[in-house]
């Protein structure tokens, strides 16, 4: 099954990060009404999900999530959407879901806005994202997603 895309309401933003780092269009949708989301949704054929049992009822493809925690939430994602993705992927901004390129600072950019010790002398990937300029790399932060990634991956199969 192709991964579809989504579109996380308000009460769901870290599952949106979770869904960006393994690669997935992910929209999030801050201040915006349930007709605006569910008109959006149905624009750019996307999921919503939401633990909103009326916007859920609303919308053309849902998934309505019980759980507050993003670990019980990612997995009823992955429970409803067999075979999403869990790996990190660096495609994807975390922030604002614009495509990540591959990028080296200039001298003057490393000066200006420094990388953590050792990024790059260790020739660390390094990316930036196209649509905020975000610098990613992969740090101890990405780690710590990877880890609990392949955690609750491991809880799906029995
Ligand atoms: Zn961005």
């Amino acid at each position: 099954m192709a991964t579809p895309r989504w579109l996380a309401d308000e009460m769901v933003g870290r599952l949106a990060r979770y869904l960006r780092f393994t690669g997935c269009d992910t929209a999030y949708a801050r201040g915006r009404t349930d007709e605006e989301i569910v008109v959006w949704a149905r624009e750019e054929d996307r999921v919503v999900l939401t633990r909103d049992r009326a916007l859920a009822r609303r919308a053309v493809r849902s998934l309505l999530l019980n759980s507050p925690s993003v670990r019980e939430q990612w997995l009823a994602v992955a429970r409803a959407f067999p075979g999403i993705p869990y790996e990190v992927a660096f495609t994807r901004c975390t922030l604002c879901n614009g495509p990540l390129v591959p990028w080296r600072p200039t001298e003057a950019q490393a000066r200006a806005a420094p990388l953590p010790a050792g990024v790059l002398s260790a020739g660390r990937p390094t990316f930036r994202c196209a649509a905020c300029a975000h610098v990613y790399w992969d740090g101890s932060h990405t780690a710590g997603i990877r880890r609990r990634l392949t955690e609750w991956s491991r809880e799906l199969s029995p």
